[in-house]
């Protein structure tokens, strides 16, 4: 179960949830659990926004590969209660092979120890720094560790920036740092925030044992979130509009109405749960707080290829890559319904770059790479190579961005928010996206409690 928001003497009666990414799913389950009547409006044809599947080249893919990790509670119950948890699998210790394009193999794993010292170990034998870089490399996780993340001053400075004035080579930055940082972040660490980066390392690395420890899908996106959704929705009594885009919003005396192509809809209150693009589009004048942006989150790219072999060339799930245009790659074969050969996931992430590269060039770029990388994919024969490419992948998480992260409270009092980019305190991920979900619900529900005792009154 989702945890419960908070329980109101009225019950909430009527609430509009727009966009049916892993936000909205998760507000409207939540609204719906508390006993509002709750209506959602997705505008494509299927649910799952960025964190869903498409069929290509006749393979069904994800529009690129999606990790989790242990510390996303919030993710991890809802796939509880959409009953799909059973369909992901969670590595028991955090274990990363890395490979670099100069044939090195080395591997960042975790042991049983209390953290940080959980990851001394593989500290110090991690052949891509040299033994200074590995002492330094540890003092600057305890200093990372200790950085005060509820103080803004840190969205200031970018994290390459302080990785350097504490002592960070660049070698160090490219094959420890940006390893995890430019993943979690969609963003290089000389680019990237530090407060997101503190937190990212703090919560998902260094504050506990077992955080980092790497889940992944087991089955393409869509059925892992997009039909499970649908079946919970439907259960909880949500009526679900699909291929039903919200062109307009307002607010009224008392709630909001939204307008699609052919309705217009009024509800106690609204949950706009879109990218931020859009929703700047959609929202009202003044319904945003001064000085917050939702334009100036920008846009960071993620471009994904996929590639059938027509055998094995993995050595293991998953690899990440130093010193190559490759920065992980997964092997997807046993999940994309392949009937034969071998099915890799190349993530790029930051990846702006590309976004205009034709196929062809990113298939040169990445096939030698590949072969650079995996001895047996030398031999090996390329069946299919695909591209997906996705714009906007997450906001870009640079300094300056925190203070464009709405909460969930607007100026209009039947208006709310959510999705990955509000202020979660966590990065553009799915995590934060169900977060921001249960946030929105929670003063949703409160602020229809808080309406209806002042109508009663
Ligand atoms: C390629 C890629 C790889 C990623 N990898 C990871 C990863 O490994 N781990 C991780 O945690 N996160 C990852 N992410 C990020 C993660 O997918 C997002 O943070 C999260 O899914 C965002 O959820 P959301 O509900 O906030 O927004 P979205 O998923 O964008 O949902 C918004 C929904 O609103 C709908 N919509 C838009 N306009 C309207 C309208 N006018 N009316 C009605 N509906 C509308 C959209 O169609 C969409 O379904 C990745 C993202 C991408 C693209």
């Amino acid at each position: 179960m989702l945890p419960p928001v908070p329980q109101t003497s009225r019950l909430p009666r009527t609430v509009i949830v727009v966009g049916g990414g892993l936000a909205g799913i998760t507000s409207a389950l939540a609204c719906a659990d508390a006993g509002a009547e709750v209506t959602l409006y997705e505008s494509r044809r299927s649910l799952g926004g960025a964190a869903s599947s498409v069929r290509l080249g006749g393979l069904e893919v994800d529009a690129g590969q999606h990790v989790f990790l242990r510390c996303c509670s919030a993710y991890r119950r809802l796939l509880r209660r959409l009953r799909s948890d059973h369909l992901t699998e969670l590595q028991e210790r955090m274990d990363i092979v890395v490979l670099h394009r100069d044939g090195r193999r080395g591997r960042l794993r975790r042991n049983g120890l209390p953290a940080p010292l959980h990851l001394a170990r593989s500290l110090a034998t991690y052949p891509f720094l040299t033994p200074s870089e590995r002492g330094r490399a540890a003092l600057t996780a305890v200093e990372l560790g200790g950085l005060e993340t509820e103080d803004r001053r840190l969205d200031s400075q970018t994290f390459g920036s302080w990785l350097a004035a504490h002592g960070q080579t660049t070698g160090a930055i490219a094959s420890l740092w940006n390893l995890i940082g430019q993943s979690t972040l969609n963003l290089r660490a000389d680019q990237a925030s530090l407060l997101l980066a503190a937190r990212v390392f703090q919560t998902g690395l260094l504050a506990r044992t077992a955080a980092a420890d790497i889940g992944a899908s087991t089955v393409p996106l869509a059925r892992l979130h997009a039909a499970p959704a649908m079946t919970a929705l439907r259960e909880a009594g949500v009526a679900v509009n699909l291929g039903a885009p919200v062109q307009s919003l307002a607010g009224e005396a008392s709630g909001c109405r939204v307008a699609t192509r052919h309705r217009s809809a009024r509800a106690d209150a609204v949950i706009l749960a879109v990218p931020p693009a859009r929703a700047a589009r959609l929202l009202p004048p003044g319904a945003l707080p001064g000085g917050v942006d939702l334009t100036a989150l920008g846009a960071s790219a993620i471009v994904s290829a996929h590639v059938v072999y027509d055998r094995p060339v993995m050595p293991c799930a998953f690899v990440a890559a130093l010193d190559s245009p490759v920065q992980w790659a997964f092997d997807r074969s046993r999940y994309a319904g392949l009937e034969r050969g071998r099915y890799l996931t190349v993530t790029i992430s930051d990846a702006n770059d590309l976004l205009r590269e034709p196929v062809a060039e990113l298939r040169d770029l990445l096939l030698p790479a590949l072969a650079q990388l995996l001895p047996a994919a030398r031999e090996a024969r390329v069946e299919r190579f695909l591209v997906t490419r996705v714009r906007a992948a997450t906001f870009r998480q640079a300094p300056g961005s925190a203070r464009h992260r709405p909460g969930p409270r607007t100026a209009l009092p039947g208006l709310f928010l959510a999705g990955a980019y509000t202020d979660t305190g966590w990065p553009d991920t799915m995590e934060s996206a169900v977060r921001s979900g249960l946030r929105a619900a929670g003063q949703a529900l409160g602020a229809q409690a808080h309406e209806g005792a002042r109508g009663a009154a």
